[in-house]
Order: C-alpha cells, then structure tokens, then sequence
C-alpha cells in the first residue's frame, strides 16, 4: 500500500467549520505552515485541491521533471533531525524523489489530520463585523477563521492556451503541470511538444527516447545549460550534513539565497580568454551558477551578450544541422527569461526522430481531429504535451473570488500588477498573508528558504498579536505604496524585466507587464522585513 493510499486526512463532512486559521494549499508552503501554527497552539485546517501533499510536486509528474537547485539546498531547515534523516540520492532530485520527501514530512509531523484534500477553495471572503474570513470551496461548504494563508503556489495555476480546434483532436492531450498520476508511454507514438521552457527542456529528451516521432513546437528558444547530473556520494552528503547550518546560513547571505560560487568581476573587465575559462568551468560544472559567472551578467548587456554569445556557441557545437542549431539560440538576453538546466535537451535535437518546428513570428494556427497545424501544414500526431507553462505568481491568487474589506476584490485591486507589502499582505485585505507572493524575491531565489522565511515572519507575527490580545493585521495603503515603488524601481535596474517572460506576465494574453517578484536579492529583503519586525511591524496598522 502506497503512503497517499494509506493517508488519513480530514473527510469531507467533517463537522468543525470554525478555526484560528486557514491555509489554502498543501505544497511545501502550506505544510509547514500547518506545522508552525500547530506549534503555537492554534486550530488550523488546510484545504488543498490535490489528492495528497507536494504542491509543485504533485502535479508536475511530466518525464524528466525534477529540481534545478541542488538537492542539499532544495529542501527545509527548520528542522535539523529532518535535514540530518534524510538522504539525497542525486546533485538534482526527481520529482519522485521530491514527492516522497514531501510524504516523509507530512508523516513525521503527522501533518495530513488537518489537511482536507480533494477541496479547492473557490471564495475567500473578510466579514468585518466579525473581523473574520469566510472560506468557501467547491464542495459547497463554508469555513471561517481569524486568519487565512495563501499557500496556493507562485507556479501552480497552468496556462492552458486556446487553440482553435482543441477539443477535435482525437489522440491524448496532456499538460506537464496535471501530469496523470499513471505511468504515460509514448513508445511508437507520434508526439507533439508545445513550449520549450524549463518543462519541455526535461520533458523532451525522455520523451524523444520512446516517441516513433517527437515534433516540439517552439515559439520563442529559451537558454539552457547542462545539469550534469550525477549520484551524491555518502562522503558529499555527510560532509554538508556536518555543517549543515553554517551551509544554510551562508546560503541566505548570497542574492539567490543559494550556494554558488559568486564571481565579483565584470565581464567587459577581464580578457577574453579569462572571459571564456570562466564560462567553460561553469558550463562544466553545470546548473543556475552559470550566471555567477560575471557579477554584471544581468546588469549589463554587453557582458551580458558575452555569456548568450558563449551559448549560442556551444549549441551551434552540440547540434550537427546549422539551420536547427540557428532556430534553437536565443538572440536576446540569457537569464532574462528564466535560465533552463538540461540533460541532453540540444543533443536530441540530433536524433532522427526529432523536428524543431521553429513558429518564431508565426503561431500555431490551430488543431485538428489529427494534429498541429502550423507554418501552412498539418504535423500528425498521436498525442500532444502541453508544456506551456503557468498563469505564474498571481494565476492561482485570481483564480479565487478573494475580497476584504467594503467587498473589495483581489481581481481589482491587482487589474494593473500586483499590489502587495513585502509580498507577504495587502492593503484592505487584513489578516490575510500570501506566502512567496508577488513583491517579494520567492521565484528568484531558492524557494524552499524563501517560503520557511514567510512562513516564520507569519507565525511570528501571529504569535505576536495574540500576545499583545489584538485581533487585526493589515498594511497601510501608504507603505504598500512604497514597496510598490520601490519593487518597481529595482526591476527597472535588472536586465530581467526587459524581455517577454513569465516574470512580467507576457506568457498570458491581457495580463499587466509588470515585473512580479522582488529582485533586490534576498539579503536586504531579509534585513527589511526584519527592521519591519523591530520597529513594532512599521507599515502595519494593527488592532
Ligand atoms: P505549490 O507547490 O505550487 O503548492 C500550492 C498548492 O496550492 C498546490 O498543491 C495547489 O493545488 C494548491 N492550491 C492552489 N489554489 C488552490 C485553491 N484555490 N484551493 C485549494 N488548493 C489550491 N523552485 C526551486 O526553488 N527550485 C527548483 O528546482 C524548482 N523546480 C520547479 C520545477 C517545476 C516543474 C515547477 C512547476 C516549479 C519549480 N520550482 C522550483 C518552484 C516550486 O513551485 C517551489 O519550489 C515550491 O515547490 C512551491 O511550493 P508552494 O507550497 O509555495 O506552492
Ligand atoms: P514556461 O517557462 O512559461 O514555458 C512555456 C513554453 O510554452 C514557452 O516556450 C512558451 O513560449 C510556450 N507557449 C506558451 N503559450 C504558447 C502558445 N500559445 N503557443 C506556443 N507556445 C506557447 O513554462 P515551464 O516550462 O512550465 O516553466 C515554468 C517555470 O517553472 C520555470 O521557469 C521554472 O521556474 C519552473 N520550472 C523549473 C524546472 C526545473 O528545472 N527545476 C522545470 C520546470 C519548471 P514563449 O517563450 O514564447 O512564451
């Protein structure tokens, strides 16, 4: 018997609809949430839409799906035992791997008695005469609570493009972010990849092995570096594990909140074959460090055209045909859009089984009962893999009817971006916190730290206002607005927010270009919310 087969959670009818808390969503974010709030004693139910724990993991069950920060960072510090039990079995886990290390913590902490799954939360509602959220879900039942978490998840509401013609296809549609929980086999099939972000850059090599025919239709190429892979040896594991809170501690004093080797040259300052032994040694060693290369990569762009120009380098070697090797190099900034970690993703390119069908400045113009049809033709295929990604940071937020005080709504209040304090609470919405929401650095740091750090400063405060005997928490219109700004301003400093990513919301048809998470760097994120903390949480009006 399986773990989820085995799983006591909370049955549907259960009878208590009052609680202390509420915290939408059972991914890493929600646990230990659960877990902290238990620890201060309060009554706290968790309403998850999945099945089981694991968030991210749970539903990303697409082949080759796994973690691109390196296990021994990807995973919690809260508890030493738990990081000392557990042992990593790759440089980088599978989504396996992930998923079991997730149950392994919803047991230890005996976390799945206050988790209702199977319940997606549809309404989020503040009664001010009770000063009280109303929380409404899909199995048409009501629960209220003083305070209510948003654990729903940065990357968990999935873009689901319209395509003419989608519900004539014959054959199987999937998408890599509701992945089905049995084991899908593509062998002799042909297959249609739509994307080619971090997704489809796993997805694809696996899929090209079994598949008679992979076709990947590529919209715009994304910049990917090898992962090299590889089995953690006890010897590593127990040498971090030794000194696992000074590895820990050190990691949240880098920008990304993770360990990789900084270099704090300028690229334009070194020579050119000083330049090049740089990015052959990361571009050796593998993973997101390739960016540390050069302190000014994403500051930049003419260093930042050095390390792109190193790519397009190594893809025009990796991939024999010219023409294919041209349609898969980026031209514009690398890292801009989220930087992809590989194995083998341009050598598949190689194989005889694999067409690039290069849309750049075209579009798919539609499915049919037997296919994709773009560029003019109709490409047949037997199934089609939706990697296209997610509404990301504020899809899973909007999804929900959210409104606070006067009934006013989330959708309205975000209709031009984002409108957060610290990512953590907003104006109007009081006693209500998003854990890694939008303003803060979450996506572009090391999520796990990131998301123990939110799920403290909540705690804390929490703790903090039952003490003081008050009952409200809301940020001032006035420092929201600052944070804003300032969020903003930052953004404007970091060659990131200059290219159609995710991050500024281009991915989505209507949504506001807005540049969504804090890319000040962790740090002096960290030291802000601690001076908010000190100063009696400054910002905060609180009753
Ligand atoms: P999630 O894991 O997304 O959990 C949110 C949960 O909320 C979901 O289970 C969802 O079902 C639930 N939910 C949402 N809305 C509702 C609702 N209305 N009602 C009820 N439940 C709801 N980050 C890294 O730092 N390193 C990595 O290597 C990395 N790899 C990733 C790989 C993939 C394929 C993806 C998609 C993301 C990856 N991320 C990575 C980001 C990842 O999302 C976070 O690391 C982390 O798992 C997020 O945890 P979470 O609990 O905040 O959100
Ligand atoms: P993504 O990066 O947003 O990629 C989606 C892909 O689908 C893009 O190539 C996009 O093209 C394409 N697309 C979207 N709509 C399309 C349409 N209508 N027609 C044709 N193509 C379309 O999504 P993702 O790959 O799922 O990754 C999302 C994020 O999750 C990552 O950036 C990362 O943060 C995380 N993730 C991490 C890992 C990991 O290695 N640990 C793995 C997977 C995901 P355009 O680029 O032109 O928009």
């Amino acid at each position: 018997m399986t773990q989820s087969q085995q799983r006591q959670d909370v049955p549907a009818t259960t009878g208590q609809a009052v609680f202390d808390a509420i915290v939408v969503g059972a991914g890493f974010a929600g646990m230990y949430m659960l877990h902290r709030l238990r620890g201060l004693g309060l009554s706290v139910r968790v309403l998850e839409a999945g099945s089981d724990v694991g968030g991210t993991w749970f539903w990303n069950r697409y082949p080759g799906a796994r973690c691109d920060i390196e296990s021994m960072q990807y995973s919690y510090q809260f508890s030493d035992e738990l990081q000392q039990e557990w042992n990593w079995s790759e440089k980088y886990a599978t989504q396996p791997e992930i998923l079991r290390y997730a149950n392994h913590v919803a047991d230890r902490f005996d976390l799945r008695r206050d988790i209702r799954f199977d319940t997606r939360v549809e309404t989020v509602r503040y009664d001010e005469s009770s000063r009280r959220w109303n929380v409404s879900t899909d199995r048409g039942d009501t629960l209220t609570a003083r305070f209510c978490i948003m654990a729903t998840g940065c990357l968990s509401a999935p873009n689901r493009p319209v395509f003419d013609g989608l519900d004539t296809f014959r054959g199987r549609i999937y998408h890599t972010g509701e992945w089905p929980h049995e084991d899908v086999d593509f062998t002799g099939l042909r297959v249609a990849v739509v994307g080619t972000g971090s997704s489809a850059i796993q997805a694809v090599p696996i899929i090209a092995k079994q598949a008679a025919h992979l076709y990947v239709f590529q919209r715009t190429p994304h910049f990917s570096v090898p992962a090299h892979n590889a089995p953690l040896t006890p010897e590593f594991r127990d040498g971090i594990k030794a000194r696992y809170g000074e590895f820990r501690r050190t990691a949240k004093e880098q920008f990304a909140g993770v360990h990789f080797n900084y270099n704090p040259k300028s690229a334009l300052e070194v020579s050119p074959e000083e330049r090049r032994r740089q990015y052959e040694a990361r571009w050796a060693y593998g993973g997101v460090s390739f960016m540390g290369a050069f302190s000014d990569l994403l500051f930049d762009r003419d260093a930042n055209a050095t390390a792109a120009g190193f790519v397009r380098d190594k893809i025009r070697e990796i991939v024999r045909d010219p023409v294919v090797a041209d349609a898969l190099s980026p031209h514009d900034i690398i890292g801009c859009k989220r930087l992809c970690v590989d194995t083998d993703y341009y050598a598949t390119f190689n194989r005889d089984n694999v067409t690039l069908v290069d849309i750049r400045g075209h579009r798919i113009e539609r499915m049919t009962p037997a296919g994709v049809h773009a560029l003019g033709r109709e490409y047949a295929v037997d199934a089609i893999v939706m990697a296209t990604g997610f509404d990301a940071m504020t899809g899973a937020l909007k999804r929900i009817d959210i409104r606070g005080r006067s009934g006013e709504s989330l959708r309205d209040k975000w209709q031009d971006g984002p409108r957060t304090y610290l990512g953590l609470a907003m104006a109007g919405f009081p006693n209500l916190f998003t854990i890694t929401g939008p303003g803060s650095p979450s996506v572009l740091t090391n999520m796990l730290p990131s998301i123990e750090q939110h799920v403290e400063w909540i705690a804390d405060c929490i703790a903090t206002l039952r003490r003081q005997g008050k009952t409200l928490i809301e940020p001032t219109p006035e420092a929201e607005d600052r944070w804003v700004e300032h969020v903003n301003q930052v953004a404007g400093t970091n060659l990131r927010s200059a290219c159609s990513s995710w991050y500024v919301g281009a991915n989505i048809p209507g949504k506001p270009r807005v540049f969504m998470p804090y890319i000040g760097g962790l740090p002096d994120y960290l030291r802000k919310c601690e001076e908010v903390v000190a100063t009696g949480y400054e910002g905060f009006s609180i009753g």
